[in-house]
C-alpha cells in the first residue's frame, strides 16, 4: 500500500507534515524504515530484562562471525561507532585515561586525515576530544607528507571509503595508508558506514588491515538509531569501556555515556545483519530499478523533463535517477521543482547535492507504489508551468 487512511496520520495529530521520501536515507527525514523482521525481532526483547553487557558481547560475537572479523560492538550509529573509536584509540586499556577525555592531556589525540577526504561525519571523531589533523593538501596527498605529520601525537589515522563514486586519483589510497601506519605502528581508521554492499565489504577493511570501520545500520533495515564497529579484539574491547555500558558496568565514566542503545535495537541489530547475510539482493536490486524505471517512463518529456538513470548498485542506495528541465520549454529551473514538491500534498521530498543542478531522485525510502506518486506529482507540475 503505496498510502492509505493510515499514512502519516501519526504525525499529521501532532501538527508534523508527513513526507513521501524520494530523496533516500536522509538523517533530516528520519533515515530508515525497519523491516518486518527487526520490528517482530524487537517485540520479542520487550519481554525480559537482560545484563547489556552480556548481550552487547554475544550480538558483537554472533555479528563478527557473520561478517568474519575478529570482534564488533554495536551502537548508536556509525556516529557514535566514530566518537567511540577515536576515545577508543586515546585512551587505550587505561581506565583513568577513559575517565578524563574529553580532556587528552598525556594521551595521543591526534587523527589523521587527508584533506581533500574531510567530510560532513568526521566531526563525530572530535567530539571524543582527539584532534583531527589535516595532512597534504586540496590538491593531494603525499606518503612524505603523512611522515612529516606523524608524532607521538598521532592516535590513529582516518580515512573515509565511498566505494560507489569514482576513484579519486589525488589521494592515497587506502592500501597505501595502510602500509603506511603499518610502518609507524599506528592504528587505522574507515567509515565505512555505507559499505554494505557488495556483502564482502561488510568487514572488508577490518580483514584488509584497518583496526576499526564503521557501518551504519540505518541502511540495512534496522532503526536509524543503530550502527556497529567492527575491529581487532583490542580496539573493540577498548570501545566497550568507553561506551555507555562500560560506564555502567565498570562504573567507570567514560564519554560515551549519552550514546545509549536500547536492548531491543541491539536485538534489532543482530536480526538485520543476519537477514542481511541471507537476503537475495538480486530481488532486493530489481526492486529498486522496477520503481526507478516506472518514475522514468512516467515522467512526461514533453514537459522539459530530461531523465537520466543511475544504475549504481554499490554501497547503500541503488538505482535512482536524474532529472534536468529544458528551460526552453519549462518557466521552471531544478530549484523550484524541488521547493514545489515539497510544498505539494503529500509533501515530496527529493534534492540537488551539493555543487550539481541536477535534481536526484533516491528510490530507497519510497514504499513500492509511492514511485507513481512522485512522477504524477512532477508531471501536474511540470503542465503548470510550460512557457
Ligand atoms: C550515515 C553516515 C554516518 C553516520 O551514521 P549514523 O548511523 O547516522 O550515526 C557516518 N558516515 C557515513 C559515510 C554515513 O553515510
Amino acid at each position: 500500500m503505496a498510502i492509505n487512511d493510515k499514512w502519516g496520520k501519526v504525525y499529521e495529530e501532532l501538527g508534523a507534515k508527513p513526507v513521501i521520501n524520494a530523496t533516500g536515507s536522509v538523517t533530516l527525514l528520519g533515515g530508515s524504515t525497519p523491516v518486518k523482521e527487526v520490528r517482530e525481532a524487537m517485540e520479542l526483547a520487550d519481554s525480559s530484562y537482560v545484563l547489556l553487557a552480556e548481550l552487547e558481547q554475544y550480538a558483537g560475537d554472533r555479528i563478527s562471525e557473520l561478517l568474519s572479523v575478529p570482534a564488533a560492538y554495536i551502537t548508536s550509529g556509525a556516529g557514535s561507532a566514530l566518537t567511540l573509536a577515536s576515545a577508543a584509540f586515546m585512551t587505550g586499556d587505561s581506565d583513568e585515561n577513559i575517565e578524563k577525555l574529553p580532556d587528552t592531556e598525556g594521551m595521543p589525540n591526534e587523527i589523521l586525515i587527508q584533506k581533500r577526504q574531510r567530510y560532513w561525519y568526521d566531526r563525530c571523531m572530535e567530539f571524543s576530544g582527539a584532534r583531527l589533523v589535516e595532512v597534504g593538501n586540496e590538491n593531494n596527498t603525499s606518503v612524505v607528507d603523512f611522515e612529516k605529520m606523524i608524532s607521538e601525537k598521532t592516535a590513529a589515522i582516518h580515512v573515509p571509503v565511498y566505494e560507489q563514486k569514482p576513484t579519486d586519483e589525488n589521494v592515497l589510497s587506502l592500501e597505501t595508508i595502510i602500509d603506511l601506519a603499518k610502518k609507524h605502528n599506528i592504528p587505522i581508521s574507515v567509515d565505512s558506514a555505507g559499505q554494505i554492499y557488495p556483502l564482502e565489504n561488510l568487514g572488508k577493511y577490518v580483514r584488509m588491515g584497518a583496526d576499526f570501520q564503521c557501518v551504519a545500520a540505518k541502511y540495512m533495515g534496522a532503526p536509524h538509531s543503530t550502527g556497529f564497529a567492527l575491529g581487532t579484539k583490542e580496539i573493540i574491547s577498548r570501545i566497550a569501556k568507553n561506551s555507555f555500558v562500560g560506564y555502567e558496568t565498570n562504573r567507570i565514566r567514560g564519554i560515551g555515556r549519552p550514546h545509549k542503545i536500547d536492548r531491543q535495537e541491539i536485538v534489532g541489530v543482530v536480526t538485520a545483519v543476519e537477514r542481511w547475510m541471507t537476503l537475495n539482493h538480486e530481488d532486493r536490486l530489481a526492486n529498486f530499478e522496477y520503481m526507478t524505471n516506472n518514475i522514468i517512463k512516467d515522467i512526461d518529456k514533453k514537459n522539459g523533463i530530461i531523465t537520466q538513470k543511475i544504475d549504481n548498485v554499490i554501497g547503500h542506495q541503488p538505482f535512482g535517477l536524474y532529472i534536468d528541465i529544458d528551460e526552453n520549454v519549462s518557466n521552471i529551473n531544478p530549484q523550484i521543482l524541488v521547493e514545489k514538491l515539497k510544498q505539494s500534498s503529500p509533501s515530496i521530498w527529493t534534492r540537488i547535492e551539493e555543487g550539481d543542478s541536477k535534481i536526484c531522485i533516491m528510490v530507497f525510502g519510497l514504499e513500492l507504489g509511492q514511485e507513481k506518486i512522485v512522477s504524477q506529482a512532477i508531471n501536474e507540475i511540470m503542465k503548470e508551468n510550460l512557457r
